[in-house]
C-alpha cells in the first residue's frame, strides 16, 4: 500500500462508527465515506452517485453481470451475455454459473493473436438478435498478457443496438487514462489493491438509472444494489490511493514502461528464444506488464527457481485437481498448450525499482536452463 493510505487507514480504523448511523460518530463515519466517495469518482470521471463501493473487484464484477443480466429479464427476457473469451475469473465464473443456473445463453468473442478481441464477432453477435441481449462485458485491458482492449468501439457497437456495456477496468486504472463519461460505458469495475490501496476494497461505477439488480440484499446500503455496513477506513484509503494514482498517472506511466521495456531487453538478451506476448506495441499494452512465455519450460518450476532468488512473478496458470492448466487467455490468442505451461508474468508497480529488473536480469537465464534440464527430464517433457 502507498504509505498516505495506510496513513489514511490507520487514522480511520482508531475511530468508531456506522456511516448508516444518525448519531454524532455515524454522521462522522458518513462524511468520511461520502467524501472518499467524491474523491473516487473524481478520479474516474463520473459522478459521486454514480460510485458503489464493494469488497473489490470480484464483488463488483459480479454485480455488473448478475445485476444486469438479471435486471434485463423484466419483460421481454434477454438470455444472451456477450463476453469476450479473455475476461479475469471474477467475469467469467458469473457468466458461467448463469449459463448453467439461469438459462443465460452466452457468446464467447475471440482475440487475435496479441489478445486484442475481435470487433467483427462482436458485431455479428450483436446482430443475430440484438433484442435478446443481456449485456456486453469486456475488460479494458487483460490482467495476463496486458493488451488494451478497444472499449471505444465495443461501446459504440453495443450502443448502436440498445446493449449495456460493462468493463472491468481493474487493470486499467493508475496504469492507462480513465474516464467514464467520456468512456460510455454503463458500468465499471474498479478495485483498491492495484493502485496501492487496501485489498478488499473496490468500487462498481454505475451510470445514473443503470437498473442493477442486487446480488447481496440487507441493509439498502449503495443506491439498495449493495447492502452491508460501510467499511469507512478501507474507503477512504482506496480514495487516497484513487487521487493519487490519477494524479501520479502520467509520469508513473513513463516510469513503469521505462521499467517494463529495461526488463523486457534484458530477458530477450539472457533467453533469446523466449517469446514476449500480448502487443509489441507499447501503445497497446498496460506500461507495467511484460508477459513471456519460456519454450521447454514449466511456468510453475521458473515461479519457484526465481522466487528462491528474490523475484516474485505469477504464471497466470489455474490448478485444477493439483494438475496445472494452461491459461485460457493464451489459449484464446492461439499459443498452444504446450508452449502456454511456459507463461510467466511480470508487473511493475509503485514500488517498483529498477533494481528490480537488475535482479531479473540476473536471475532468469540461470532459472530458465534449470528449469529446462528438469523439464526434459520429466514424463512428458513441454517441449
Ligand atoms: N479483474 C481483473 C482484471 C483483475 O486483475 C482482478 C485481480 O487481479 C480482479 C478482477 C479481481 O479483483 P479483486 O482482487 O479486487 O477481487
Amino acid at each position: 500500500m502507498l504509505p498516505e493510505a495506510v496513513e489514511a487507514m490507520t487514522e480511520e480504523l482508531g475511530r468508531v462508527g456506522n456511516a448508516s448511523s444518525l448519531h454524532t460518530s455515524g454522521r462522522r463515519a458518513r462524511r468520511v465515506v461520502e467524501e472518499a466517495r467524491e474523491t473516487i469518482a473524481a478520479a474516474v470521471g463520473a459522478g459521486p452517485s454514480e460510485v458503489i463501493f464493494t469488497s473489490g473487484g470480484t464483488e463488483a464484477d459480479n454485480l455488473a453481470v448478475k445485476g444486469l443480466f438479471w435486471a434485463r429479464q423484466a419483460g421481454r427476457p434477454r438470455r444472451r451475455i456477450i463476453v469476450s473469451s479473455v475476461e479475469h475469473h471474477a467475469v467469467i465464473d458469473p457468466v458461467e454459473w448463469l449459463a448453467k443456473e439461469a438459462g443465460a445463453d452466452v457468446h464467447w468473442i475471440g482475440v487475435d493473436e496479441l489478445g486484442r478481441l475481435r470487433l467483427r464477432e462482436l458485431e455479428a453477435a450483436l446482430a443475430e438478435d440484438p433484442d435478446g441481449v443481456a449485456l456486453v462485458s469486456v475488460m479494458w485491458a487483460n490482467n495476463e498478457v496486458g493488451t488494451v482492449q478497444p472499449i471505444a468501439e465495443v461501446v459504440a457497437a453495443a450502443h448502436r443496438h440498445g446493449v449495456p456495456v460493462h468493463t472491468d477496468a481493474v487493470q486499467a486504472l493508475g496504469q492507462l487514462p480513465l474516464d467514464f463519461a467520456a468512456s460510455g460505458a454503463d458500468c465499471l469495475t474498479v478495485s483498491a489493491h492495484k493502485i496501492g490501496g487496501p485489498i478488499g476494497a473496490g468500487a462498481l461505477i454505475a451510470r445514473r438509472g443503470l437498473e442493477l439488480v442486487p446480488v447481496q440484499h440487507g441493509g439498502g446500503q449503495e443506491r439498495g444494489v449493495r447492502s452491508g455496513t460501510m467499511d469507512a477506513p478501507a474507503v477512504r484509503a482506496f480514495s487516497v490511493a484513487a487521487r493519487l494514482a490519477a494524479e501520479r498517472r502520467p509520469e508513473s506511466a513513463l516510469r513503469l514502461a521505462a521499467l517494463r521495456d529495461g526488463a523486457v531487453a534484458a530477458v530477450l538478451a539472457a533467453v533469446p528464444d523466449a517469446v514476449l506476448c500480448g502487443d509489441p506495441d507499447p501503445a497497446g499494452r498496460l506500461p507495467g506488464n511484460a508477459h513471456f512465455t519460456f519454450p521447454g519450460c514449466e511456468g510453475d518450476s521458473l515461479l519457484y527457481l526465481l522466487d528462491a532468488r528474490g523475484v516474485e512473478c505469477s504464471t497466470g496458470s489455474a490448478c485444477q485437481a493439483g494438475v496445472p492448466q494452461p491459461s485460457h487467455v493464451l489459449v484464446a490468442m492461439g499459443v498452444g498448450p504446450g508452449v502456454a505451461r511456459g507463461a510467466l508474468r511480470f508487473s511493475f508497480g509503485h514500488s517498483s525499482r529498477s533494481a528490480d529488473v537488475d535482479a531479473l536480469a540476473a536471475a532468469i537465464g540461470p532459472a530458465v536452463t534449470r528449469a529446462r534440464r528438469a523439464g526434459l527430464a520429466a514424463p512428458g517433457s513441454v517441449r
